[in-house]
């Protein structure tokens, strides 16, 4: 067993996903010693692209809020330029298979305010103006409670807060069902209400800055990798391919990590930057019997389940958001006019309920796509050329009634640990700003320590 004394100011982070990735970027940025180790050949974790047995993929379809301020103002920083990153779109869609027209709703209040304004006003055949009317108070009660009361909101299951609050069927499933699985697959009736106000409500104050982006290419590549590239300019190591099996804990104090090859790092702090499951198993060895991690010990994961095909055409006629309440699928888009130029056709598909489908062979899987995508009238997937399905089956948070009690904060009560990952206590749940704001908070621990 080799041990390699990587200096005994080092910082070590565990992961290369954003969280892991903007820690070392805020620790270089101010001259200390950092490596990264990431278990993957390549950065980015779940914002990351690569090669699949022959096709390009990612790790799920991903849109950039444009409320976000602490992910674009960290790249800025690292010198991405967001407007080559990423294309803007300025409204979505909703397809239900019972609906006589797909929804269109704006996105942009200051770009395309018409658009925007005749989306929430307009869409009548989606959406009746009573589906409309009693999604009103919900949502006013719903922004209180977020603020006065965030503890019970996390007690209550997004479907029973609509039906306290006398929210329609139809709206129910047409417009609160896409909101919470079509963005983090939980059907409602097992979607926290505080994890769905808690999306939205950072956007209020910053309703000019609603607009969602797509990237403009693999988030890796046009992403993550800059990231790194940058950290390693400003002195840190970026080490890929290098999974991280234990921890080296010494007298209650954290002093290294040892690699899956046996080889021994040694460092002042060890970020923890990994995914759910895994930070739990890493932690579980040394810490099971210590009060502060026990909750986070209980806080439960979740699957994600993508679709991702290629088509000798477009299957839609715009790249852009699109929900499919009503079916398997939760948000989808054409990509190939922004993330995957190279095809003539590229669609990815976030799909729901992916407890029921994370150990389903990827045949089932693409055939519960295919019929629903038949459903709301897509049928041009008949020409799908090559399709992959992506899953993970421990990388979230279950943003499931009672679980945000049981986040933890990013600086630990063990001297020289960090913790950081979107499941680590932030108010943006599992997103990318989330992320970024954990890695911060882990980095700040460690210059203010
Ligand atoms: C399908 C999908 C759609 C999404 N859509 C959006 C969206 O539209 N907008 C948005 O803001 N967010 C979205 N997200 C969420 C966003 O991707 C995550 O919140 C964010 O990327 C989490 O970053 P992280 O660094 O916390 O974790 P991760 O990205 O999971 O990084 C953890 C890293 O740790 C590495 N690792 C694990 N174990 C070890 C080990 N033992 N040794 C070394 N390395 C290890 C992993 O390989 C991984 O790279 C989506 C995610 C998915 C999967």
């Amino acid at each position: 067993m080799s041990q390699s004394a990587s200096s005994e100011k080092t910082t070590l982070i565990i992961g290369g996903g954003l969280a892991g990735l903007s820690c070392a970027f805020e620790l270089a940025e101010q001259g200390k010693s950092v490596i990264v180790l990431e278990a993957a050949p390549y950065v980015g974790g779940r914002t990351a692209n690569w090669n699949e047995r022959g096709m390009e993929v990612e790790s799920g379809f991903h849109k950039f809020i444009g409320y976000y301020t602490l992910l674009p103002e960290l790249l800025e920083r690292a010198g991405i330029d967001l407007d080559e990153m990423l294309f803007w779109e300025t409204s979505m869609e909703a397809r239900h298979p019972e609906a006589e027209d797909s929804g269109e709703f704006g996105l942009d209040v200051i770009r395309a305010p018409l658009k925007t304004l005749l989306g929430a006003l307009g869409n009548n055949s989606y959406l009746t103006p009573a589906d409309k009317a009693s999604l009103i108070p919900f949502f006013t009660a719903g922004f209180k409670d977020y603020l006065a009361n965030p503890e019970k909101l996390d007690e209550i299951p997004l479907q029973q807060y609509a039906e306290d609050h006398h929210v329609t069927p139809q709206a129910l499933e047409r417009i609160l069902e896409p909101l919470s699985s079509g963005i983090f697959f939980l059907p409602p009736d097992q979607y926290s209400s505080y994890a769905f106000f808690g999306l939205f409500a950072p956007g209020i104050p910053r309703l000019h800055k609603m607009r969602i982006g797509a990237f403009s290419g693999g988030m890796t590549d046009v992403m993550c990798q800059p990231l790194a590239d940058r950290i390693e300019q400003l002195g840190g190591k970026v080490r890929t391919s290098t999974p991280v099996r234990h921890l080296i804990v010494e007298h209650n104090r954290i002093s290294g990590v040892e690699l899956e090859n046996g080889e021994r790092l040694l460092a002042e702090n060890v970020v923890v930057a990994t995914n759910i499951r895994r930070a739990q198993k890493l932690l579980t060895e040394h810490f099971s019997e210590v009060s502060w991690f026990k909750p986070f010990f209980e806080l439960e994961s979740m699957p994600h389940v993508t679709a991702q095909f290629q088509l000798p055409e477009p299957l839609l006629p715009q790249d852009r958001t699109t929900f499919g309440p009503g079916t398997q699928l939760g948000s989808f888009g054409e990509q190939s006019r922004t993330t995957f130029r190279d095809h003539a056709g590229r669609t990815s598909i976030i799909l729901v309920d992916p407890d029921k489908l994370v150990d389903l062979p990827d045949e089932q899987v693409w055939k519960r796509t295919v019929d629903s995508l038949h459903d709301i009238g897509l049928d041009g997937v008949d020409q799908a050329t090559d399709y992959r399905i992506i899953r993970g089956d421990e990388n979230f948070y279950r943003l499931s009634p009672g679980n945000e009690k049981k986040r933890p904060k990013q600086v630990t009560p063990i001297p020289g640990l960090f913790l950081a990952g979107d499941y680590t206590k932030q108010p943006f749940l599992a997103t990318m700003e989330g992320a970024v704001i954990s890695g911060q908070r882990a980095a700040r621990g460690i210059l203010n320590g």
